[in-house]
Parts: C-alpha cells; structure tokens; sequence
C-alpha cells in the first residue's frame, strides 16, 4: 500500500488501474482512523478490486469557532489500519495541495442543507459537498463508501450525485459503536473521563425512540420529549438539536410514517459535539 500527497499521483496509480481494467472505490475521511472508517474500507475492499481512502481534515468544512486546529491526527496509525484493512493507496493531500491559491469554485446545495447539522454548522455542508466532489474527481471511482453515522452528509452526497449526473454508486454503511453504545468517532478523544460516562446518554436515547417507534409510537413530538427528558438527566449534556424528519427532504415531520432519519447533536462538557441517529423505513399504513 501507497501513501501519496498529490493529485497527479493518486491519477497516475488509478490510470495503471483502470488499464488492468480494475474497479475502483473510494472511503473519504479526515483521519484518526478507527472501527467505524475500518468498516467501510472492508466492504470497499470485498466489493472493488482497489480501494483509495483519503485522509483530509477539509478545512473548508470547520467553522471559524470550529475544532480544525485540534482536531486529532496520526497518519502512521492510520495507514497501519488501512494496510490491515486492504487498502490499496492513502490520499493524503494538504490544504494547498487541494486548495490552490485563487481558489474559488464551490459546490453549494439547498433544502437538504437547511437542517439539523447544517443549521448550527453553516459553512459545513459546502465544504463537504466541494471536497467530496474534488475527490470524486480526482480518484473517479465507481463505488464511494459513507457511514450512516453522518446521516445527513450521506443524504446530502446522494442527493449531489443524482443532482449533478455523477457516475458514481453511493454506499451507506452501518454505524459502528463502542460497548456501551456510543457511536465511534475521532471527536471522542475530546472527552473527559466524567464525559465519556455521560456520552452514553446520546446512545441510549437513539436505542429507546426507536423502541418507541417499533412499538407503535407515531407523535415526533412525544418522541422528542421523551428523548430530551432522557438526554437532561445529564449535567454535562447540552442539547443542539432532536428533530425526527423525512429522510428524503430533511423537513420536520408532526406524524411518524416512511422513512424517517432520528437524529440528535449534543455538546459534552463543553468538550465534544457528538451526534447519533437512527434511520427507519415505515409503511404508511
Ligand atoms: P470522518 O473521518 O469523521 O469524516 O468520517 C469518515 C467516514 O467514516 C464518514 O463517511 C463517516 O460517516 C464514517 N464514520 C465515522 N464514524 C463512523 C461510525 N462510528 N460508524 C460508521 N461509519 C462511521
């Protein structure tokens, strides 16, 4: 496995590829590497005969008060993982190699955006779709891998594809979590040991609405409530945001009915914005 840094190799290695006439999937990241990014390489690696994952922390897609400059990085650890995992090459560019001077094309999207993570997180969402479509254009793959952790962004990159003709198949992957339920993320080194015990309350509220919901529970707002009398029994817990909406549109919903993206944002001690989220598919009956 290959480590590169720029555009012009990542095309190189992918050409030689697509000569041998091998299919090619793409797991963009931002890095510090763990189980959950572990599993879309394994399932970009079973299903593509060259997997590219890219290590970048965009930082197009922090917000001036935003964690760019503390977010955790370790590109000996991640390449071990990736190599582990049967990647074939690391794309790992920085800012300059992505961002050159005079830059100034962006890809912008509205509706889907003007929800959840992209009302407290303004600037994100355009970073995230220019970034990803940098990527897309630079590896050209034929299958990129997503986590359904970042339900949004998963949305939102499916929404881009289809929007703007791309000829790539989007996959959406499972959340993987620790043993207590917490979702995985890079962002969870953030916590203090007193945080990390109360973090566990994101989890447990996603498992029990959707409980909720499996067991007949059709009002959002008595889901909501039910979620955030749960989440406040934390001290250290201080609620972004719990919304149930409509997966295709990402507007609120009153009635739960098809299909449905729970998803809550909390801030920890101060220390961490965690997210979670569970997705249902319901008949309407
Ligand atoms: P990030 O490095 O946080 O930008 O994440 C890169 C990709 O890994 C995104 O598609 C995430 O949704 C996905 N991912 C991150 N954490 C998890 C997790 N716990 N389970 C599944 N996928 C994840």
């Amino acid at each position: 496995m290959n480590i590169v840094k720029t555009i012009k190799e990542v095309r190189e290695n992918v050409k030689q590829w697509r000569k041998e006439g091998l299919s090619v999937g793409l797991v963009p990241t931002m890095g510090y590497l763990h189980e959950g990014h572990e599993s879309l390489i394994k399932r970009a690696v079973a299903e593509n005969d060259r997997v590219v994952v890219s290590v970048f922390v965009n930082p197009m897609q922090f917000g001036p008060t935003e964690d760019l400059a503390s977010y955790p990085r370790d590109i000996d650890a991640d390449s071990r993982l990736c190599e582990a995992a049967g990647a074939s090459l690391i794309f790992h560019p920085e800012p300059e190699e992505m961002y050159e001077e005079g830059f100034c094309s962006f890809v912008d999207m509205t509706g889907l955006t003007n929800a959840l993570c992209g009302l407290s997180r303004p600037v994100h969402f355009r970073g995230v779709c220019t970034v990803v479509n940098k990527l897309f254009n630079i590896v050209m793959p034929d299958k990129a891998y997503f986590g359904e952790k970042d339900a949004q962004q998963l949305a939102v990159v499916k929404r881009m594809v289809k929007d703007l003709n791309m000829d790539i198949e989007i996959v959406g992957c499972p959340i993987i979590r620790e043993a207590d339920g917490l979702a995985k993320s890079s962002r969870n080194t953030y916590l203090s040991p007193e945080s990390r015990k109360q973090a566990v309350i994101l989890s447990k509220s996603i498992f029990m609405a959707k409980q909720m919901v499996l067991d007949g529970e059709r009002d959002a707002a008595k889901v909501k409530k039910a979620m955030v009398d749960m989440i406040n029994t934390m001290p250290l817990a201080d609620i972004d945001y719990v919304e149930i909406v409509d997966v295709n549109t990402m507007k609120n919903i009153d009635k739960i009915e098809g299909n449905i993206l729970c998803a809550i944002a909390v801030n920890i001690g101060g220390e961490a914005r965690l997210i979670d989220n569970f997705m249902l598919s319901l008949s309407n009956a």
